[in-house]
């Protein structure tokens, strides 16, 4: 089974302003939903995984973050589409094993729906997104529409990381996705 791992904020949504703990801030990108039904189609798995660390630091209330996440989930066009969405409520000072870059949520998804790395993808606006997918043998896809500058854009502690590719919006990865 192949499968497209996608961050959430800023990747597939607006990330207005770090932490979206209010319904009425969740606005896809033009093309999300479009883009997800078509990867669909073409026999992917879509996975969403997301670092939350808004619920840790006390600005978004678990409630609030249900709320959120079910209507991003409906603008996704719901499970139909979205197979399954896994997310990490800590901050990086808890030191847990689910914020990405670690690697926890995937595996757990990797066990669960048998996915095979080497056929899939991580799709992410952050660098830690794509340290994340190149740690756990995916095909990575950088979404370069984030306001880090030139210089820090492609570093993660000190290391140069290297997308696989990558594109200006989330529309581009149908010129790209192998069919
Ligand atoms: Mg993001
Ligand atoms: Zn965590």
């Amino acid at each position: 089974m192949k499968a497209i791992f996608f961050d959430r904020d800023g990747t597939l949504n607006i990330d207005s302003h770090g932490y979206i703990n209010d319904p009425k801030e969740m606005h896809l990108f033009l093309s999300s939903a479009e883009v997800l039904k078509y990867l669909k189609l073409l026999e992917y798995k879509i996975f969403i995984i997301s670092n939350q660390s808004g619920i840790g630091r006390g600005k978004i209330a678990p409630d609030s973050y249900r709320r959120v996440n079910d209507k991003f989930l409906m603008l996704a066009g719901g499970y139909n589409t979205i197979d399954d969405i896994l997310y990490c409520p800590h901050t990086p000072e808890q030191n847990c094993n689910c914020r990405k870059p670690e690697l926890l949520l995937l595996d757990i998804i990797r066990e669960q729906y048998r996915i095979d790395f080497k056929a899939s993808y991580f799709v992410g606006d952050k660098i830690t997104d794509i340290y994340c997918g190149k740690q756990a043998g995916l095909k990575t896809i950088m979404i370069d529409n984030s306001d880090s500058g030139p210089d820090d854009k492609f570093f993660y502690e000190g290391k140069v990381v290297k997308p696989g590719i990558c594109i200006q919006s989330v529309e581009e990865i149908l010129n790209i996705i192998e069919k």
